[in-house]
């Protein structure tokens, strides 16, 4: 990974870790003497201060005339390839991110440090009799001593300490210098005792002797934890040992291990299916080092992970490794365990729900090459995965590979220019491809592997069989309940032959809206200004943007009517009316609402797995991934929620959400069934997961896109300016497509159209107001780069949703 130091390179292009920094890198002088090399940390002079930077990289002549040099190199080897540096370069240019914002992702977790600022008095010859009160006692604390700001600080406040200080500099008479904090992480060890190996015994107390008893019995030093544990001797016992020369403590590192393996048992390969065999074989054949991209379309059921698991096992027997994405909400236990299971001890996990200890370790240990497989969701694709090979990303279709804050990347963009530039193989996996990706494959852009048949229950298992229900229908025929005659008649048998049900519906909460029969008034976020949803448990209003809570009003706050209704159901309200309908069966309730952390997660599905209730309600967690074969009857309570929503990819969302919420169903040898209830049955995203026609859906999606000018035949960037004042905002929004319009005519760019300013389709939040301009043509990140954005705005390329 080193880029050793090549003679004449005499300066560095850096990245320094400042907002002020930008998407650009500055220049430094390498001073002679010094190793520097690319991707490795260095602390450079930024302004009035040093500042950590990443050398991207070496050069015979700086950028511009006037440079300072690089004040030292924080780590000896680099930490980041030059590939990744490449990258990192990549997306600040695409997503128009800070540059360092886009290194950070590739660095060591907790690597970014604060820099300490130390004071020394510079002259010391000074005659204090000159300075004044204070200055005298600033200069008297520091001494003749190198000592940090702090330290003035909390004998002087400090304010008081920064200006005199301050004042000081200015006169020359204290200097400042900078280093950086402490390490936030460590690596983590622990204590270990062993003996010495003395052959003089003195005489020992009962405890003493049986520790030393349990010690000399064991091939070596143990850890201490574990020696207390099978003796249940105390800490007095081991320290007089110690005392006494007979024995002695020492710290080991010791690896922080996310995954338990006390009960994974290693599995096998299975052998593979023909349709398996095809697309395994087609991958093999590329991992000889050629970039190559793969689509796998594979039903749901259809055995994609055992294509990945042993085209992973293919890679690691060519002295290689690779990383497999998921999306964060199918990072499940179940998940790793059937990657830790093939790769016994050679897996590494990285997600959101580690803490950051956990992370720094896995990091190392990857670094080192110690794991075959790292998996982990979005950016575990930065991971120092040495040797890449593969690259996997599960459920290609997941919007939340979209990153949602600065850098606003898209791991499989990101993923496909990472496997180019390093030569890697890429698979990208989906029962419902993204429409975009499946275009590419079309185009020959990826190659497309696809996996039309189920593996379970039994080889070329049919999917379940798919009903929509016309709500439209059952108001007609005075069923006013959230279930249809159909649902509720599937439900009862399912319950009634002890085979469990899934209930899904995308909303959470209770009622979904609140509004005064008197009047019309709907009860509103006052920051948000979208509307509240009520929580049945608590009995609270709360908003689905913000979070922030309001209680329950008497009356209508606009025209004090005692008339207020609750309109729309969330599973809330849903588990409720299951239990009115279905007194008899056992439910459980899964959304985010009922889960607090990734443990509650667990205890819920073991629950249901362990069939200790008969249905699970559910927001979309239910839709993702889960495998339980005594599920026969999945239902949509309304597949509508996602349909209306004002983005040119809701038909597609829907699509999507149906056909893997349709894919839980019929797993097992009881096989399935789905119920979709609608008010749009003959829509045709609909009418395609019922078929679970993915083929026909792309035919017509593909259509729409074309005609309306949608990705994947424009890009689009969209802007958005938030201010707490209506009016500034729209001005400025104004402002700023004048800019725009301005620029496009005099670059002379042909092909981009502005659309907007118009509010946001979250018009408000959090107290702020928020105007959108979308832009959508080719080359969108180029034509923006050389605009100046104020402050207030941010820029999304390739956003993966317009309602936001
Ligand atoms: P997908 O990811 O395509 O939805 P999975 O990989 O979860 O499908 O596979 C579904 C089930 O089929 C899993 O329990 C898996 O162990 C099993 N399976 C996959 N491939 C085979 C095979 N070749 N032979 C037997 N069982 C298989
Ligand atoms: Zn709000």
């Amino acid at each position: 990974m080193a880029t050793s130091l090549e003679p004449g390179m005499r300066y560095a292009e850096v990245s320094v870790n400042s907002p002020a920094a930008r998407r650009r890198t500055f220049s430094y002088a390498v001073p002679p003497g010094l190793a520097v090399s690319t991707g490795q940390a260095v602390l450079v002079p930024f302004g009035e201060r040093e500042l950590q930077g990443i050398v991207m990289e070496l050069s015979p002549l700086p950028a511009v005339e006037d440079v300072r040099e690089i004040a030292a190199v924080i780590t000896p080897e680099p930490v980041i390839s030059p590939e990744r540096l490449t990258l990192a370069r990549w997306l600040s240019d695409n997503y128009l991110c800070p540059l360092f914002d886009a290194v950070a992702l590739m660095l060591p977790p907790g690597f970014e440090r604060r820099a300490v600022t130390f004071v020394s008095v510079s002259r010391p010859d000074i005659d204090v009799l000159s300075l004044d009160e204070d200055q005298r006692r600033v200069i008297e604390v520091v001494g003749d001593d190198r000592v940090a700001l702090g330290r003035v600080a909390s004998a002087f406040g400090k304010r008081k300490a920064v200006s005199v200080v301050g004042q000081l500099v200015r006169q020359g008479i204290l200097s400042r210098s900078y280093e950086l904090g402490p390490v936030r992480v460590k690596p983590k060890s622990e204590l270990y005792i062993g003996l010495t190996g003395q052959d003089d015994i003195p005489k020992l107390s009962p405890k003493q002797a049986a520790l030393f008893e349990f010690l000399k019995s064991q091939p070596g030093p143990v850890a201490w934890a574990a020696a207390r544990r099978q003796t249940g001797l105390d800490k007095a016992a081991a320290n007089a040992l110690a005392a006494r020369g007979l024995a002695a403590f020492d710290e080991r590192p010791v690896r922080r291990e996310p995954i338990n393996y006390d009960n994974i048992i290693p599995s096998p390969p299975l052998t593979l299916t023909p349709h398996q065999q095809a697309a395994f074989s087609a991958i093999k054949e590329s991992l000889d080092g050629r970039s190559s991209a793969f689509l796998l379309h594979g039903v749901t059921g259809s055995g994609k992970t055992e294509v990945y698991l042993q085209a992973l096992a293919e890679v690691v027997r060519r002295g290689k490794r690779g990383i497999v994405l998921v999306p964060e909400i199918a990072l499940t236990p179940q998940t790793i365990e059937r990657f830790a299971a093939r790769f016994p001890r050679r897996v590494a996990v990285l997600h959101s729900g580690l803490t950051l200890g956990e992370r720094y370790d896995e990091w190392h240990h990857i670094a080192a090459g110690e794991c075959d497989v790292v998996i982990g969701s979005r950016s575990a694709l930065f991971a120092p995965q040495p040797d890449l090979g593969l690259v996997v990303i599960d459920e290609e279709h997941e919007w939340t590979y979209k990153q949602d804050t600065s850098p606003r990347y898209h791991a499989r963009d990101a993923a496909v220019k990472l496997a180019g530039l390093s030569g890697v193989a890429l698979v990208l996996g989906s029962a419902t491809p993204d429409i975009e990706s499946y275009y590419k494959a079309r185009q020959g852009e990826y190659r497309l592997l696809t996996l039309p048949e189920r593996v379970v229950p039994g080889p070329g298992a049919k999917l379940p069989p798919v009903e929509v229900v016309d709500m439209r229908e059952e108001l007609k025929a005075g069923n006013r309940s959230i279930f249809s005659r159909a649902m509720t008649e599937a439900i009862n048998e399912a319950v009634a032959a002890r085979e469990q049900v899934i209930l899904f519906l995308n909303r959470r909460g209770g009622a979904t809206f609140i509004q005064c029969r008197g009047c019309g008034f709907v009860l509103r976020c006052r920051r948000c200004e979208v509307p509240l949803a009520h929580h049945i448990y608590g009995d609270v209003l709360t908003c689905h943007q913000c979070g922030r809570r309001y209680p329950v009003p008497d009356t209508c706050p606009n025209c004090g009517g005692r008339q207020i209704k609750y309109f729309g159901a969330g599973t809330q309200k849903l588990e409720q009316e299951a239990g009115y309908t279905f007194p008899r069966a056992r439910r459980l309730r899964w959304d985010s609402d009922a889960t607090a952390g990734r443990r509650s997660h667990e205890a819920i599905l073991k629950k249901f797995r362990g069939g200790e209730a008969d249905i699970l309600i559910g927001t979309q967690m239910v839709a993702k991934g889960l495998d339980i074969p005594a599920v026969t009857l999945v239902g949509v309570v309304s597949a509508d929620t996602s349909l209306n929503l004002p983005d040119f990819r809701a038909g597609e969302r829907t699509f999507q959400l149906l056909s893997q919420v349709a894919g839980r169903a019929g797993r097992g040898p009881a096989g399935g069934r789905v119920i979709i209830q609608t008010y749009s049955p003959d829509h045709y995203a609909i009418r395609a997961a019922a078929a679970h026609d993915y083929a026909g859906f792309y035919a017509q999606e593909i259509a729409f896109r074309r005609e309306l000018r949608n990705p994947p035949f424009t890009g689009l960037a969209r802007l958005v300016y938030v201010n707490p004042n209506e009016a500034a905002g729209r001005r400025e929004a104004e402002r700023m497509k004048d800019v725009l319009t301005s620029q496009i005519a005099a670059r002379g760019v042909a092909g981009i159209d502005i659309v907007g300013p118009a509010p946001a389709f979250i018009p408000r939040r959090r107290g702020r107001y928020r105007w959108q301009l979308v832009l959508r043509g080719g080359g969108l990140a180029a034509f923006l780069a050389p605009v100046d954005l104020p402050r207030g705005w941010t820029v999304d390329i390739d956003p993966v949703g317009l309602v936001q």
